[in-house]
């Protein structure tokens, strides 16, 4: 397959005035041309982290990073910073969370889209400008051509995602990395902004990783899927699988959270007692074993020392057998 994106064994720790976190835990995983990767976890669990560092946006003052992170076949950590300023754009861009604070408040609109474009492509200012009317038009805004001079708060929230969609995508980036990109919108504008996304991914062939909290986002949106559980992947798979027979118990509560879906998706659940732990000191063992109901059955200290594997391919990082997944989830959860 055609790999585009390779992370080979992160690891990511910050310095802090209270010590060492390990944010990034030996993370794993592929990303294909053309296809979308969904990371799911609670705030705290290194998805956000993890696509900073691919970026290299994180402070290298303060950040350690280990591990492989091959972008086309180029490394990228310890790449120098003019290097990666170079693939920003291109080879790689982010869509935030955030619209407010990722467009500046004061310049237009179309000057933020074109600026990139003109720095990757030594455009003209008019040429950039007509690019960024033509990227506006592309991501639904209507009348580009008198929008464009509009400074971002004379755009709605939607708009302004919108906008910031046009930014990223000004310079074809190979892989685009969308941060809980619609969050902050109601549910309608949420459905068009990722059907966009979908749209402007058959048009180009990139790759994309969407990051989210909620489960609910992903099932129509992405390929595939990789859970994440204190700075760890827990669990990967087709996202159809993943969500039509979960194997881990944090996975399970996941589904418990998520408002119903469609047909083929599994009964909701409770949402997962307790809090995900201090990455000061994580726990030893399984990561989830404080909030898991399932040592027990798994049997004697195991859960609490022996940390579980995550497999190539579709698989959990879990000490449960198979066997004993499918049973207990077969009890807890009714299938449609
Ligand atoms: Fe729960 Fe043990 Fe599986 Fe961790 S390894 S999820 S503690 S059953
Ligand atoms: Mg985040």
């Amino acid at each position: 397959p055609d790999v585009f994106l390779s992370v080979r064994d992160l690891h990511v720790r910050f310095r802090t005035e209270d010590g060492i976190v390990k944010a990034v835990d030996g993370l794993s995983f592929d990303l294909e041309r053309g296809r979308t990767l969904g990371i799911v976890g609670e705030s705290g669990s290194g998805k956000s982290v993890t696509n900073l560092t691919v970026l290299g946006l994180h402070d290298p003052r303060s950040t350690e990073v280990r591990g492989e992170i091959l972008l086309d076949g180029q490394e990228l950590t310890g790449a120098a910073e003019s290097t990666l300023e170079k693939l920003r754009g291109h080879k790689m861009a982010m869509i935030f969370q955030d619209s407010l604070t990722a467009l500046s408040p004061y310049y237009t609109v179309g000057r933020q889209i074109a600026e990139p474009f003109r720095k990757h492509t030594g455009a003209s200012r008019r040429d950039a400008r007509l690019r960024a009317i033509e990227m506006l038009e592309k991501v639904g805004i209507p009348n580009p051509a008198l929008r464009v001079d509009d400074y971002p708060h004379q755009f709605s929230g939607g708009m302004r995602q919108r906008a910031m969609i046009a930014m990223a995508l000004v310079c074809d980036p190979e892989l685009l990395i969308a941060d809980e990109p619609t969050t902050a919108l109601d549910v309608t504008v949420q459905a068009q902004i990722l059907d966009l996304l979908k749209e402007l991914q058959q048009q180009t062939g990139s790759a994309i990783i969407l990051i989210t909290h909620d489960l609910g986002v992903v099932a129509n949106t992405v390929d595939d899927l990789l859970v994440m559980y204190a700075g760890r992947a827990v669990e990967r798979g087709p996202v159809r699988e993943v969500l039509r027979s979960p194997q881990h118990p944090y996975t399970w509560g996941l589904l418990g959270s998520m408002p119903r879906l469609n047909s083929d998706v599994a009964e909701p659940l409770n949402p997962i007692p307790g809090a995900p732990p201090s990455l000061l000191a994580p726990p030893p063992g399984c990561p989830f074993h404080p909030r898991c109901g399932y040592p027990e059955t798994v049997g004697g200290d195991r859960c609490r020392t022996e940390r579980p594997g995550l497999p190539e391919g579709r698989g959990a990082a879990c000490h449960l057998t198979p066997e004993q997944q499918r049973t207990i989830f077969a009890e807890q959860i009714k299938p449609r």
